[in-house]
């Protein structure tokens, strides 16, 4: 093939996609799509960052599309080395905007049997930031990447359609934007979020996606802090430790500040005090190994969070496309309790997945495209979203168990398996590790758990030991603490 040949075959195979949301998965499908020599339009409703750096960024943004913007946001290892991978310059920005290095598996070296760094250890490195501050640096390096334009305050109202490509399947060919401007192209591609309104769009062209909304039961009161000294509290063992009735997490974050969160069950009406900054301190001297993490000064108040739900759509149904010319990733596909932390990194496992699928079959196919991209999420990123919601009921049982006072007990093995491997943590290096291979979504639960026999010997160091590996109060010790003004 001469050279002007090769030109037109990657003209043709070249797509403009409109990407709809410029949130963390947008992004990274924008930059990724980009890369491939696709032209990228994202969308999105919010207004841009304002000028500045971490602070200005943290302070300022407004973005009344992203309830969760000014909550604690940690970068798994898994999403960490993807993007260190494909957009290194990525990770520099963020650097360079006050991102601290972290290593997940730090605060676990010096507790129990764990028995220090190994070789190898250096996989569980991320940079951590503040939500704001690490949009800020993947905007920054989206808008500079050839072929991506980011187009904000430009809210998504509808679908446009065009021929069927499929029987009675339409063919969404671009989105109506509010004020009335209609933007087409070869393929669209839903990265709006939790709240995403594209189901309801499909349905107004006469498509039917499968959806499934529940509430996700949890409620995260935080509160930031910063040192004088840019330094971040010593580690804990673990970013989220669980306790009798709450789990706190502690999160590093950029120049100098980190958040602490002690979440509950929704239903936990007795926690609510935990709203009040100083109730919220009492609680957390009770739990020795977290206590130092609110010690520093804070930068905000004590912010609670709830009601959120967790939400499944799938645009296949029946092993057909609802609608063709239309995908999903990221949040818009799929959201879950967030106390892992996996929202961003399996949004960028899934903007990986759809370029991958675009290399493969091309947009010419739409069908193809929707089947192949729908089949790769059941297989990469479901079992993930289905593990956390099944780990989301049986914690929200122990918890309802803990209130009344009695101890919780299932015969699901997962659960009882999880449980063990929570205890025997601290007790042997090889669990631990496999235990951030699989919480930092390196990793699944088989290659490096049950494979190499670590959940059978998690089981077997776990017999008789407590529920809770990390110090803290009983129930009634935590609330007799808050209500001691
Ligand atoms: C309390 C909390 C804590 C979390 N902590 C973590 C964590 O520690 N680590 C982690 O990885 N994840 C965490 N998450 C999850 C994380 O927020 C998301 O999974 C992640 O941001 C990926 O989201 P996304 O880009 O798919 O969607 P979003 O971040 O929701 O972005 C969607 C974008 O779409 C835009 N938009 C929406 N509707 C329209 C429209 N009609 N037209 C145009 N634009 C539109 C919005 O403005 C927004 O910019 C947390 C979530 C919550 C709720």
């Amino acid at each position: 093939m001469g050279g002007t040949d090769r030109r037109k075959e990657r003209e043709r195979s070249m797509v403009h996609t409109l990407v709809l949301g410029a949130g963390p998965t947008g992004l990274m499908t924008a930059m990724m799509l980009a890369v491939e020599g696709h032209r990228v339009t994202v969308l999105d409703r919010d207004p841009s960052p304002p000028k500045g750096g971490a602070e200005a960024t943290w302070s300022g943004w407004k973005r009344p599309g992203v309830r969760q913007f000014p909550q604690p946001h940690l970068l798994l290892p898994g999403g960490y080395r993807l993007l260190a991978a494909e957009f290194p310059a990525a990770v520099e920005r963020l650097v360079g905007l006050g991102g601290s290095r972290f290593n997940m598996i730090s605060g676990a070296w010096d507790v129990g049997e764990t028995g220090g760094p190994q070789p190898g250890d250096d996989r569980f490195e991320t940079v951590a930031a503040r939500r704001p501050v690490l949009e800020a640096a993947l905007l920054a390096e989206a808008e500079r990447t050839p072929g991506i334009t980011v187009r904000r305050e430009a809210q998504v109202t509808g679908l446009l359609t065009g021929t069927a490509r499929t029987a009675g399947r339409p063919h969404v060919t671009g989105v109506l934007i509010r004020g009335g401007e209609q933007v087409e192209a070869d393929l669209v591609i839903d990265a709006s979020g939790r709240h995403s309104q594209v189901a309801a769009m499909l349905a107004g062209i006469g498509a039917t996606p499968h959806e499934e909304r529940a509430e996700a039961g949890f409620r995260y009161y935080t509160r930031y802090f910063h040192s004088a000294d840019g330094m971040t509290p010593r580690p804990t063992p673990s970013p989220i430790c669980h306790h009798n009735s709450v789990t706190i997490g502690t999160v590093p974050a950029d120049s100098g500040t980190w958040s602490v969160t002690i979440a509950t069950s929704s239903r936990d009406q007795e926690l609510r005090s935990l709203a009040d900054i100083d109730a919220w301190h009492r609680a957390m001297k009770l739990y020795p190994t977290e206590a130092h993490w609110a010690e520093g000064e804070p930068i905000t108040g004590v912010t609670a969070m709830g009601g959120l739900e967790s939400t499944y759509r799938r645009f296949v149904v029946d092993d057909l496309p609802v609608a063709t010319g239309i995908v999903a990733v990221g949040d818009a596909w799929a959201s879950i309790n967030p106390v892992f932390g996996t929202g961003m990194t399996m949004g960028f496992r899934h903007a990986a997945l759809l370029r991958d699928t675009l290399r493969m079959v091309g947009a010419d196919d739409p069908v193809e495209l929707a089947l192949r991209l729908d089949d790769a999420t059941q297989k990469n990123l479901e079992p993930v979203w289905e593990s956390i919601t099944a780990w989301d009921r049986h914690r929200l049982a122990e918890i309802d168990a803990e209130m009344r006072g009695e101890a919780y007990s299932t015969d699901d093995n997962d659960w009882n398996v999880d449980v063990a491997l929570n205890i025997a943590r601290s007790k042997d290096p090889a669990i631990v590790r496999g235990l951030v291979d699989v919480g930092g979504l390196l990793a699944t639960p088989e290659e490096a758990l049950v494979k190499p026999g670590l959940a059978q010997k998690a089981v077997e160091l776990a017999v008789g030991a407590s529920r809770y590996p990390d110090p803290g109060p009983t129930r009634r010790e935590l609330l007799a603490a808050l209500a001691n003004d």
